[in-house]
């Protein structure tokens, strides 16, 4: 049985070169809020047993979907910038994080004042591909001396390595839909089936 998001995957999702789904029309750029919701409560679901203080993404496609997430977890919403700038000010906390999409490295800040120590921290964020965003997360949180409460990922492509590379850390990873594979030639797009 494919789950509401896949469903909507197949639907309205565009499989671009270079490995990139393009989701245009109902999460990173048009955004469905309804749809935006029932994410939200999955991911409260999956993560019910967790204690979680606050939601965590980096900018700029993430934060329509934290903010949803936090709603439902009642726990405010946190995102990290990126920063072209090299003069990081005082007190923040700062990773660089290299962009799948623009081939770019960003400098990413969180002001230290937003994250405390012990805090439960729950990372969000829409895509997973090389995990390079989610391990600066990460870093984000660990020098904040806080603890990750889980991540969760909307869409992981299960033929990248994040996935992998972030279970091996250990945490609670929860992906909503995984993609198998995809092809940009046919538009095909398959999901793993667990
Ligand atoms: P990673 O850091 O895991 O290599 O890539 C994750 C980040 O790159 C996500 O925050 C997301 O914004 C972007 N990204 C990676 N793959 C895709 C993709 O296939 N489609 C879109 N729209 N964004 C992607």
């Amino acid at each position: 049985m494919m789950n509401f998001l896949e469903k909507r995957i197949l639907k309205d999702g565009v499989v671009a070169k270079g490995n990139v789904l393009k989701v245009d029309s109902f999460l990173n750029h048009q955004m469905d809020v309804e749809l935006l919701e029932d994410i939200a409560k999955e991911f409260k679901e999956r993560f019910k047993t967790q204690k979680v203080d606050k939601i965590l993404t980096i900018e700029s496609s993430g934060i329509g979907i934290a903010c949803m997430c936090a709603k439902e977890f009642g726990v405010p919403m946190l995102f990290a910038k990126k920063s072209k700038s090299i003069n990081i000010e005082g007190d923040v906390l700062s990773v660089e994080v290299e962009s799948f999409t623009h081939k770019t490295v960003n400098q990413v800040i969180v002001s230290k004042k937003f994250i405390r120590p012990q805090e439960n921290i729950l990372i969000i964020d829409d895509f997973l591909a090389n995990g390079c965003a989610l391990q600066g997360l990460i870093s984000i949180v660990q020098q904040a001396d806080a603890k990750v409460a889980g991540i969760g990922i909307v869409i992981e492509k299960g033929f990248q390595n994040g996935g992998k590379i972030i279970r091996n850390l250990g945490y609670q990873l929860e992906s909503l839909a995984i993609i198998e594979s995809m092809d940009d030639q046919t538009g095909e797009i398959f999901f793993h089936k667990d």
